[in-house]
């Protein structure tokens, strides 16, 4: 995301420097690697406009490589992995996967740094066992997290096997101007390396790893790209939310409202601004699934490429108001762009997104919306194909309508 909005001439801010900021001008900001602020001033007295922000996150339930990454079992290296946020562990079993994520390193200047890397490859495997071994595999069976899953890694007959030495390899390659000494640690993920396919008669469906909630972080990005902004807009993607958000990049840290204060230092204009101020946190929602249709409260039944959905909840575990809701219905009905509702089965709990914490922390009126899903924290995620770039133009009406109703 920060090479896309460097590629639109948005300037890079960071955190420990100070900020000179110019009207109609776009900006991003990344913390920790993993979340990211870009914002773009309005093209009149940008002090004195109030902010139209979207939320989503970047991170997706999945296995992270513990630090000390590897065992043997006879000739057959695994990884040892643990398990990060709330993933539908079946769907990890016999898939190819890739490893990527973040190794911090000592440089040669004795100092402190961090490497994105990714294998773009497939490394590592976690197969099933076969159902000969197993009569009652398809009986629906507890998964033993700690005994099963250890993806196999190699066949390795070299007992001084290093994963840091297979790091440092990869760094070589992708920074192949950062004189490393040594790798101090790392958060390495796994992913499924299946790219994403249109499936369906008529191309009716989109399946892929990590929609929730990539998918939102890429119409978030576009939408903000558009040329004719209106007020000040701001996209902020937020690492951690899979976990509870309570980190130092997560929505329960302070990025977004120190960024917001360093841009707003006057304390009485900034509470004036962020009232007359709205967000849209965008994260996917689930749709009634055709198998299970009593999962779904029945009047309230999103269905794929039927739109987005707005999502309630009477104990604000979504932030949604009947007035925020209105903003965005009204957004969609003069695109002409359906919209669906949704509020959980009352015998099921609902789950969050980052809308209420950041209503909470920031005091801003704010509104979930989301693609319907299938699959949700599956290793494989299923949306309709037309629901995407209908969000991308509501959302990217919300930044450019001249003024907001
Ligand atoms: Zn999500």
């Amino acid at each position: 995301m920060g090479k896309i909005f460097q590629e639109a001439d948005f300037t890079a801010l960071h955190e420990n420097k100070e900020w000179v900021v110019k009207k109609n001008r776009g900006y991003y900001c990344i913390r920790d690697d993993g979340s990211l602020i870009g914002f773009k001033l309005a093209n009149t007295h940008p002090m004195e406009k109030p902010w139209r922000m979207i939320t989503a996150h970047s991170d997706s339930p999945t296995l992270q490589v513990k630090p000390l990454p590897v065992r043997t079992s006879k000739t057959t290296l695994q990884l040892c992995v643990e398990v990060y946020g709330g993933p539908l562990l079946s769907t990890w079993f016999d898939r190819d996967l890739g490893i990527g994520g973040r190794v911090s390193v000592l440089t040669e200047a004795n100092s402190i740094s961090t490497c994105i890397i990714d294998f773009n490859r497939s490394m590592a495997i976690i197969p099933s066992l076969a159902i000969h071994l197993d009569r009652n595999a398809n009986q629906g069976q507890r998964i033993e997290k700690q005994k099963q899953l250890y993806p196999l890694f190699c066949q390795c007959f070299n007992k001084d096997f290093s994963l840091h030495e297979v790091l440092l390899q990869q760094i070589k390659k992708e920074y192949p101007g950062l004189s490393v000494c040594k790798i101090m640690g790392f958060e390495l993920f796994c992913y499924d390396t299946n790219p994403p396919q249109l499936v369906g008669l008529n191309d009716d469906y989109i399946a892929a790893g990590r929609l929730d909630n990539l998918v939102s972080c890429f119409v978030g990005v576009k939408a903000l790209l558009k040329e004719d902004t209106a007020d000040n807009s701001l996209f902020l993607c937020s690492n951690h939310e899979e976990i509870g958000s309570a980190s130092f990049a997560g929505a329960k840290g302070n990025f977004l409202s120190t960024v917001l204060e360093r841009l707003m230092p006057n304390v009485a204009l900034k509470s004036r601004l962020l009232h007359d101020s709205y967000l849209l946190s965008l994260d996917n929602a689930h749709a009634a699934h055709p198998n299970f249709p009593e999962k779904n409260d029945p009047e309230h039944f999103p269905l794929l490429n039927k739109g987005p959905v707005i999502k309630y909840n009477a104990n604000q575990r979504y932030a949604t108001t009947s007035k925020t809701a209105a903003l965005y219905k009204i957004l969609a009905e003069e695109l002409s762009i359906p919209i669906q509702e949704f509020v959980m089965n009352n015998d099921i709990p609902c789950g969050s997104t980052i809308g209420p914490i950041a209503a909470t922390k920031l005091g801003i009126q704010t509104v979930d919306v989301g693609i319907p899903s299938l699959g949700m924290h599956s290793i494989r995620e299923t949306i309709g194909s037309q629901d995407p770039f209908m969000l991308y133009e509501t959302i990217a009406y919300f930044y450019t309508r001249p003024t907001l109703p």
